[in-house]
């Protein structure tokens, strides 16, 4: 039987061949899960339900996939590898710090990548010489845009990780390396659909993975959020075409939602930023020159103040703005946030959030960190919103924030961040800062704002300051 929700005329030799109608209507039932799920992500309020509205699709989808084949092949196989995923994945998922999960998110995200690739290259080895050239151009796509996802996206955990360095890696000639690497998987791909042979397809499965990392690697840490949106959207599309490949309607439809969503996230994120995505996967190249003269800023004359004094200021402002940033996150700090900013509404000051679009280290970070203290939604304010706010400002107050503030995205052309929209904090009459150190953030950069005489430094980790300054305000 070949139905929309069965396309058995397109399986490979996969476990799809005729599809029972009441696994077609399961099918169908969770296909509309999925798509509730993204309409649920799309918002605070209904993003936990989405969330779980999408995992149990997902769940049913598999357990059908069992019922509806009962003389499925490599049933131990394929239970084991369930097993062994589920006591990876789900102590790592329980487990895993709120700071680390946008890493987490990478390596599922790169996971999802190399097992479409890995699908394709096992139904090639089972049935390649006798497919239809369609399906060998689905397995080319799938083998090409998984791997390049793949080791993108382990190259992208390892800068989020800061194992490696989040500043671009240059290699002399990269631009054109990179070129020539893309035309020869591009080469292989047609190759291997007219003639196909596994020599070709291991060629091609190394110039794929060669690729994402040749792409990944000039990316300056600051663009990371562009790179990881665009590697989940390859994803998703490497999934719906092995879903092609298997003749497995739901997966085509899954990966297409997330190969759409994952463009549109991109497109959005290469907005916030204010820059095209070529400038983002190039960019590094023309700016080579951009490190100069950043880091290096301790010996210059700062003025810091301890939380006693920054309790007056807050204490006796008419309006002030909270800009947090990665630093909230690895602080744990959204409590004591909240409480300040509970106290400050109680002596009639008006306070709000501003909100960058890539402050944190994935998308909605702050978002979801604030959500966490409870956090009114309303008083979160987006960056377009808030920035003519700042100049009637009396105090702005960074809580473990850097990059999204930082003057040089307008000022220095050579600077990595170049271009990107920043917070306009020094439009406001005094800033303060919340941070460890002078160390830059995670684009590596000098942020000339501490260094203005409008700014004080809290020196400390933001919880211990906070908490500190919280007390101050009551004793006020
Ligand atoms: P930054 O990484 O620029 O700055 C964070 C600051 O927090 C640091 O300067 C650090 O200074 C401070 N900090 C760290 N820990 C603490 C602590 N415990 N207490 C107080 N301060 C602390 O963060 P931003 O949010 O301003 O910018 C985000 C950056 O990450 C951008 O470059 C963005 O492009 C990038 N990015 C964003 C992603 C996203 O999707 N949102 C994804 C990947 C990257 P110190 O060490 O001195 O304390």
């Amino acid at each position: 039987m070949t139905s929309i929700f069965s396309p058995g005329g397109i399986a490979a030799g996969g476990v799809v061949g005729d599809v029972p109608v009441w696994a077609q209507l399961v099918d169908l039932f969770v296909a509309i899960c999925f798509v509730l799920a993204l309409k649920g992500l799309s918002g605070p309020k209904t993003a936990r339900n989405g969330n779980m509205l999408g995992a149990a699709g997902a769940l049913i989808a598999v357990v059908t996939l069992f019922f509806a084949h009962p003389g499925m092949k490599n049933l131990p196989l394929i239970l084991g590898a369930m097993a062994i995923g589920i006591v990876v994945g789900y102590p790592a998922a329980r487990r895993v710090q709120m700071t680390a999960m946008p890493q987490l998110v990478a390596l599922f995200n790169g996971v999802g990548g190399g097992a479409a690739a890995l699908v394709s290259v096992i139904e090639f080895l089972d049935a390649g010489m006798t497919e239809s050239k369609g399906v060998l151009a689905a397995t080319v796509f799938t083998v090409i845009v998984g791997s390049v996802s793949f080791t993108g996206s382990i190259l992208t955990f390892l800068k989020l990780q800061e194992a490696i360095t989040t500043r671009p890696i240059l290699i002399p000639g990269g631009q054109y390396l990179t070129s020539l690497v893309g035309a020869a998987a591009l080469v292989f791909a047609v190759w291997l659909v007219v003639t196909p042979a596994i020599w070709i397809l291991v060629v091609l499965l190394v110039l794929s993975a060669l690729l994402g990392l040749l792409l990944v690697m000039p990316v300056g840490g600051a663009d990371v959020p562009i790179i990881i949106s665009l590697l989940n959207a390859f994803t998703g599309l490497s999934v719906a075409a092995s879903g092609y490949v298997l003749g497995n309607v739901l997966l085509i439809v899954a990966g297409t939602l997330v190969g759409a969503s994952g463009t549109l996230l991109t497109k959005e994120m290469a907005k916030a930023m204010g820059r095209p995505l070529t400038n983002t996967m190039f960019g590094a190249f023309k700016a080579q020159t951009a490190s100069a003269g950043t880091g290096g800023g301790e010996d210059r004359p700062v003025k810091s103040a301890g939380p006693e004094d920054v309790a007056i200021m807050l204490g006796y402002a008419n309006k002030v703005i909270i800009v947090p940033g990665y630093g909230l996150a690895v602080a744990q700090a959204q409590h004591q946030i909240r409480e300040l900013v509970d106290l400050l509404n109680e002596r009639g000051i008006e306070v709000d959030y501003a909100i960058h679009p890539v402050a944190g280290r994935m998308p909605g970070h702050m978002n979801v960190l604030l959500a966490e203290a409870n956090v009114p939604y309303e008083q979160l304010k987006e960056m377009d919103e808030i920035n003519p706010e700042f100049s009637s400002t009396d105090v702005v107050m960074v809580v473990g924030a850097n990059d999204v503030v930082n003057p040089a995205a307008k000022s220095d052309p050579s600077a990595p961040i170049y271009g990107m929209p920043i917070l306009d904090v020094a439009d406001a009459e005094q800033v303060v800062f919340l941070k460890r150190s002078m160390r830059p953030g995670f684009a590596g950069i000098e942020n000339e704002i501490l260094f203005d005489p409008k700014t004080t430094m809290l020196f400390g980790d933001a919880k211990e300051s906070l908490t500190k300054v919280v007390t101050a305000v009551k004793a006020m």
